[in-house]
């Protein structure tokens, strides 16, 4: 049974994630390349480590949730990485967002080592994560994947397993692309209302009980209304998928024409200074070249104008 846990990475989704391995009662060791967010953890008793590899010595699990590619590579195969510290009979879970590949490459430098491994990405944002809310999918050894399966269940909703390593990242690409088209379509719907002079309120109403609606479009449209694009998942992490999205595609040489539009307005989003606000400022770029703000009108403004009509 796992006892001891490493998390390492304490972003948006890792510090919810290892929080929740507190609550549950794991022994938990933290470690973050700015040690500062590791702080939290530090005065609730919680183990910090000074390195990767430090921080994997003789625990149960090891669990990261880092920003991309790189990251992975300098965390895991980096000097002081984790596989300086990590031994056989251990079990290490890359929770991050990154192409197959790369899983398939920490899968074989583990292997080599004695190590299992799974690729568990999650769906879900900032609050999901603080609140074991986490839609997870796990892929790797099914022996493995039962050993690890209840600690998953402390952290999501709903975990699916996926078949052999690598094809649990697949399904989060997949995901991720239908998620940067449902933004991309919110972003053009709203622009497009207020060019029309719709109450963008009525808009949102519509949008949440119409047979098309998602809780995705909802509370990002909902959010960009008030103008909150405070960072749940960021825009530069957005383009980082929507990048990871069109090499995967193009391995398989499997369309995704729109996506690619996608991804040139949200490279001019973060082009424009947006990449650490939220994947919905995406519709910046759009207001941009339509000399347009989408934002809901005050309900006496409303009324004024109504008047005035
Ligand atoms: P985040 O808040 O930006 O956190 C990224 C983490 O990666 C931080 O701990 C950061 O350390 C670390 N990191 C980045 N580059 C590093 C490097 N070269 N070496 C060591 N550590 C490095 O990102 P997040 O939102 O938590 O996302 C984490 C992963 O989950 C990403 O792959 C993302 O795509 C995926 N994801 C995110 C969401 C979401 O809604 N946010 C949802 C599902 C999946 P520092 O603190 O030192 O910068």
């Amino acid at each position: 049974m796992i006892k001891t846990i490493s998390y390492l990475g304490l972003g948006t989704m890792g510090s919810g994630m290892a929080a929740n391995l507190v609550k549950a009662g794991y022994k938990l060791t933290v470690w973050n390349r700015n040690a500062e967010k590791c702080e939290p953890f530090a005065r609730k008793g919680t183990g910090v480590a000074d390195t990767p590899a430090d921080a994997v010595r003789d625990v149960d699990l090891v669990m990261y949730s880092l920003s991309n590619d790189q990251a992975v590579e300098d965390v895991v195969f980096g000097a002081e990485g984790i596989l300086g510290g990590i031994k056989e009979g251990q079990i290490a879970v890359d929770m991050s967002t990154v192409l197959p590949a790369t899983n398939l490459r920490e899968q074989e430098a583990y292997a080599k080592r004695g190590v299992d491994f799974l690729d568990v990405p999650v769906f879900g944002s900032k609050n999901e994560s603080a609140d074991a809310k986490l839609w997870i999918m796990a892929s790797g050894n099914k022996a493995v994947f039962e050993r690890v399966k209840p600690v998953l269940e402390h952290l999501g909703q709903t975990i699916h397993y996926f078949g052999k390593n690598g094809n649990a990242a697949a399904m989060k690409l997949v995901g991720n692309l239908i998620v940067a088209l449902e933004l991309e379509a919110l972003a053009e719907g709203l622009v497009l209302a207020q060019q029309a002079g719709l109450d963008l309120k009525t808009v949102m109403e519509v949008v949440k009980v119409a047979d098309f609606r998602s809780p995705l479009l909802v509370s990002n449209g909902q959010n960009i209304l008030k103008r909150d694009f405070s960072p749940s998942f960021a825009l530069k992490l957005m383009l980082k998928d929507a990048d990871l999205i069109e090499k995967f595609a193009e391995s398989l040489q499997s369309p995704i024409p729109a996506l690619q539009v996608v991804e040139k307005n949200l490279a001019s989003a973060v082009a424009l200074g947006f990449g650490n606000e939220n994947a919905s400022a995406l519709i910046k770029a759009l207001e941009k070249s339509a000399g347009v703000e989408v934002k809901a009108r005050r309900a006496s403004r409303s009324t004024k104008t109504q008047q005035s009509d």
